[in-house]
C-alpha cells in the first residue's frame, strides 16, 4: 500500500452526511486503518459549469497551508481524483454542524460559550498567523467532533496572504471537461495582492462586516466581527444582525444596528467584548490579542493547549 496516495478504492464509502453547493459529503472507511472520515466528492462538470474552480482551490490551498497541526481545524488528510469528481479527505465531525447545536438548545449557557470562544479564539489566531483570513466565519462552518470539541471548515472563501513558506499542493486536473463547458476559468488564486475584488461578495449576509459591505475591504478584523457575531448569537440564539431581507440585514450591519433580546440575558463580561468587536471603525475594533485580555477571560491559560481543547466540554 502507497501511503502517500489514495483512491476510492481505499474507502469504504457510507452515509451521505450532507450537500454544500457544488460538493456532496460522505461518511467513509479507511479499508487500512479502519479510522473514519468525511469525504467531499465534488463533480468536477459541476466546478467548471458553475465557475467555481477558483473556490476549490483555495480551499485546497488553504488546508494544505494550514496543514495537520491544529485540533481546532478540519484537517485534510488526502486529495485525489477520478474522471468525473474530485475528492477531499477529511476528519469526520460526528456531530456535525455548531449551528445544529445552538439551534438545538436554543441558546448555550455562560460555561459552555466562554469554552467554546477560547477553542474559536485560539484555532482562528493560528489560521491568521498562517497569514489566512477565513472570511466566512458562521456556526455552518464551524464542525463539532466525537469530543464535542469545535473544528473550522470551509475555507473556500479564504484569503491567503503571501508567504513564502507555501506548501506545494498537487493540481486538479479539468481535462477533458473543457469540451463540455467551454474554457475553463483561470485558477485565480485569491490572494491579498488581487486587488480586483470590488463587488465580489464573500462571506454569508448575517456576520459579514460592514467594512466588507461599504469599502470592499477584508482584513484579519473581518473574522473578529464575525467571532462577535458568533458570541452573541451563542447567548441569544440568533445572529445579531437579521433583517427581513438580505438588504435589511446589511442595512443593519452597516448602521451597526443591534440589539440585546430582553428574555436572553447576558453576562456583562460578554456584552462588553460583543460591543467592542461590532464597532464600525477597524483601528477600534477588539484585536485578537486585545480579545484575549478581555475581562471574561480572566484567568484562562491561553497557552495552555491542552486547557483549551483536552478539557471535557463543560
Ligand atoms: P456550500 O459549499 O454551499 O457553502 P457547505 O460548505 O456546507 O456548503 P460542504 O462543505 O460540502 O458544503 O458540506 C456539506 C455538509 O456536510 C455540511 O453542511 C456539513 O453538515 C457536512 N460536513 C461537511 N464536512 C464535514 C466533516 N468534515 N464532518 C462532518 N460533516 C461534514
Amino acid at each position: 500500500m502507497n501511503v502517500l496516495s489514495r483512491s476510492v478504492h481505499d474507502y469504504q464509502f457510507g452515509n451521505k452526511i450532507g450537500e454544500g453547493s457544488y460538493s456532496t459529503v460522505y461518511s467513509a472507511i479507511d479499508i487500512h486503518t479502519n479510522k473514519t472520515f468525511a469525504i467531499k466528492v465534488l463533480s468536477k462538470k459541476h466546478i467548471v459549469k458553475e465557475n467555481k474552480i477558483k473556490y476549490v482551490n483555495i480551499e485546497k490551498q488553504t488546508l494544505h497551508r494550514l496543514g495537520q497541526q491544529h485540533p481546532g481545524i478540519v484537517q485534510l488528510y488526502y486529495t485525489f481524483q477520478d474522471e468525473s469528481s474530485l475528492f477531499f479527505v477529511l476528519d469526520f465531525a460526528e456531530y456535525g454542524e455548531l449551528l445544529s447545536i445552538i439551534r438545538k438548545y436554543g441558546s448555550l449557557s455562560e460555561q459552555v460559550t466562554r469554552f467554546y470562544m477560547c477553542q474559536l479564539i485560539d484555532a482562528v489566531l493560528f489560521i491568521h498567523l498562517k497569514g489566512v483570513i477565513h472570511r466566512d466565519l458562521k456556526p455552518e462552518n464551524i464542525l463539532v467532533g466525537y469530543d464535542f470539541n469545535l473544528k473550522i471548515t470551509d475555507f473556500g472563501a479564504a484569503k491567503l496572504l503571501d508567504i513564502d513558506e507555501e506548501p506545494q499542493s498537487e493540481n486538479i486536473d479539468y481535462r477533458g471537461l473543457d469540451e463540455l463547458n467551454g474554457p475553463v476559468p483561470s485558477n485565480d488564486s485569491n490572494t491579498a495582492n488581487n486587488n480586483n475584488r470590488r463587488g465580489s461578495f464573500v462571506g454569508t449576509a448575517e456576520y459579514v462586516s460592514p467594512e466588507l459591505l461599504r469599502d470592499n475591504v477584508c482584513g484579519f478584523e473581518a473574522d473578529v466581527w464575525a467571532l462577535g457575531c458568533i458570541l452573541y448569537q451563542f447567548f441569544n440564539g440568533i445572529p445579531p444582525f437579521k433583517g427581513a431581507t438580505e438588504y435589511l440585514t446589511f442595512e443593519k450591519i452597516v448602521h451597526v444596528n443591534y440589539s440585546y433580546r430582553q428574555n436572553y440575558p447576558l453576562p456583562p463580561g460578554a456584552i462588553e467584548i460583543i460591543d467592542k468587536i461590532l464597532v464600525d471603525n477597524i483601528s477600534k475594533r477588539l484585536t485578537i490579542g486585545q480579545l484575549k485580555e478581555m475581562p471574561w477571560f480572566q484567568g484562562i491559560p491561553w497557552d495552555n493547549k491542552g486547557y483549551i481543547w483536552n478539557r471535557k466540554v463543560p
